[in-house]
Order: C-alpha cells, then structure tokens, then sequence
C-alpha cells in the first residue's frame, strides 16, 4: 500500500488510544503514513502525534474545528484527501469515525468498510476482516473505489509504542465550515457505580437469561467477594441494569485485580473493556467462547450450577 491517510480523534488535547491504534495498522502495510489532527489549537496534539509514530502529521487547526460538526470535518479531510490523493483512508470505528466515513464514502463515491479489525495486503489489494457471530467467523472484504476508506475497531490491536520522529505541516482548512450548529456537549451524570477503581468485579452477561438472575445468582457471589457487579451491553440494553454497570468500547474500560466474566461471550467490544484486567476468569458453558482467549482461568460449565456452588465455597471459606 503505497500511502495511508488516518484521522487521529483527540481527547481532552491528546491523540486517543484509538488513534495510536490506527497507527499500528497503516504501519503494518507499509508505504507512506500521513496523518490529520482536526480542531482549535491542536499544535502540541499534533508534536505529540509526530514523536508518537503519526509520521507525517497534519494540522487541520482552526476555531470553526472546535467543535465536532460532521461538515467541517468532512471538510476537513477533503483538504487532505485533495493533497495527499492516499490509497487508504482510515478512522476509529467511533462514533465520529462511523459518521464521517460515510458522509465522506458517500461524497467520494468510495467503498467503505466499518468495524475492521485487521487489514491485510493482497498482491495489489487490500483485505478488510471483520468479525461475525460473535467473533466465531472472519468476514474478508475488498472495498472499491479511491481511496478505500475503514474504520478500525478501537481494542483490535495494540497502540503503536515506537517513538520514530515524524514531522508536523499545517493544513489549509480556512472556510471549512459547516450548517450544523454545535450548541453544547452533555456528559452523562456521574453515578454511584465506579468500576474504574474497583479491584474485583464480576459481570453478568446474556447467558444470565432474565433480569431476576442477577439478584438471585449473581449478586449472592458478588457479595460473598466483596466485589462490584458489571454486565456486558445486551444487559443494559435490555435494562437489566443500569449503563454504569456496563463494560466496554461503549461502556468503561476497567483494569481490576480480578475480572470474573460470567455468561459472556467475549464480543471485541467487551473485551476493549477488561482485557488489560489482571487475572481474568470466565465461565461460559460453550468451549468455543471467545471470552477464553483472554481468560487466565477458563470454566466450561453452566453458570447455574458453578456460580451457587462458587458462592457457596466462598462463603465456607470466610466461614460463613
Ligand atoms: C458499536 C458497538 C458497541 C458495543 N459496545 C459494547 C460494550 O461496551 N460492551 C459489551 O459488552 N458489548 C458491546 N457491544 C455488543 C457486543 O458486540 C456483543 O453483542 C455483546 O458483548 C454480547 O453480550 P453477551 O456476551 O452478554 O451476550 P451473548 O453474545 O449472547 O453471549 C452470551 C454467552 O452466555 C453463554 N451462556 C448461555 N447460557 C449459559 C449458561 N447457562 N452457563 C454458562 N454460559 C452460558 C453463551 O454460551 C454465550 O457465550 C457493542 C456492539 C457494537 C456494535
């Protein structure tokens, strides 16, 4: 592949874990790496960028870019796309990722493809894979037009670590603008359920099968442990419980001493969220689980009889 483009999302000021992600993946295929930092005042994000690995870094810095407003920043990337004509255009399969690659797949008259987990090199052609069924199948795709455009799942490959010496340019994005209006950025209310400073945390996942099984077979271990309850995202959208329990790529991303998975299948996007845990173990009654490649300690049972038995066990222990 002879030059990808990537669009590194910033945080606070700071490139996104996400970010360096894309970095590993257009440094797997070779050629040339330029990427682009969008906002207002994103000179030291993009220094930060260009020592990180981000090659040769653009800086798209301008007020109207404070703001995300998808049209500005399509914009934005048109500027880029004009100058640099890259092969391969990748973002963070985010939700701003998922936004602008189609606005810009439909602009361009390009073939996209989202929720990619590796890219691999084919004689000339590029091959997106994709997970299925809960990441039991690998789907292959070969996307048309120019540039290919991907969004990469956040998680499916580590932060590039290099610190080779890029370079930093300022891109002209003066009357990039957009008919949408930015009027305010609301966060959702802190709540009460932290799991981010939890040290053992056990989470329920569809396997539990109904609401009331949280309660009569979850929380009994849970509390034996002295741990904090989480689930994966079927849970909360069923509202079983609330979306703080929820871990995730869109729910928080947790690193306790103990991670207890229990009905879960191990869907990338749970597993963004936990697998840097210390000691991971998963119970699940299907071998082929794919929450068992990153288990510690692995049990193929079912949870209806191993977690009671587990309960019990704990409490014996504490003698109770
Ligand atoms: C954009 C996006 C963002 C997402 N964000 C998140 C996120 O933040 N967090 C998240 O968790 N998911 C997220 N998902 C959803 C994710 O793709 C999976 O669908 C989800 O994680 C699956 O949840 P689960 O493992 O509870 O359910 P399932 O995949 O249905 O797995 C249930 C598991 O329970 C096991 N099981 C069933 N009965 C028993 C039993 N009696 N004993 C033992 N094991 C049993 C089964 O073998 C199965 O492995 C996201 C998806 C998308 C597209």
């Amino acid at each position: 592949m002879s030059k990808t483009l990537i669009v590194a999302e910033l945080q606070n000021g700071a490139p996104r874990e996400a970010a360096l992600e894309l970095i590993t993946q257009a440094r797997g295929l070779g050629g040339e790496l330029v990427s682009l930092v969008i906002g207002s005042g994103v000179a030291e994000a993009a220094e930060d960028l260009a020592k990180r690995g981000g090659g040769r870094v653009l800086a798209a810095d301008d007020a109207a870019l404070a703001d995300y407003t998808s049209g500005a920043y399509a914009q934005a990337i048109r500027r880029a796309l004009d100058q640099e004509s890259p092969d391969l255009l990748l973002l963070s399969n985010t939700p701003i990722g998922w936004d602008l690659a189609g606005k810009l797949a439909a602009a361009l008259d390009a073939g996209v493809a989202t929720d990619v987990v590796r890219i691999e090199q084919e004689g000339d052609d590029l091959v997106f894979i994709k997970r299925m069924f809960n990441a039991k199948l690998d789907s292959r795709l070969r996307v048309t037009g120019s540039p290919r455009i991907a969004t990469v799942q956040p998680g499916a490959c580590e932060a590039y670590a290099g610190s080779d010496a890029g370079s930093v340019e300022s891109l002209d994005v003066s009357g990039c603008g957009s008919r949408t209006v930015f009027k305010e950025l609301r966060t959702a209310a802190a709540g009460g359920h932290d799991l981010t400073k939890a040290d053992l945390i056990i989470s329920g996942g569809r396997g539990l099968q109904k609401p009331e099984n949280f309660d009569s077979v979850l929380k009994p271990l849970v509390e034996a442990l002295g741990a904090q309850m989480g689930a994966s995202r079927p849970v909360v959208d069923s509202g079983w419980l609330p979306h703080e329990y929820q871990v995730g790529s869109s729910g928080q991303v947790v690193a306790p001493k103990l991670y207890m998975a229990v009905g879960i299948s191990g869907a990338i996007q749970h597993l963004v969220g936990m697998k840097n845990s210390n000691f991971i173990i998963a119970i699940n009654k299907d071998a082929d689980a794919p929450i068992f490649e990153v288990a510690d300690l692995g049990v193929v049972a079912d949870l209806f009889e191993i977690v009671p038995a587990l309960t019990e066990a704990v409490s014996a222990a504490k003698g109770g």
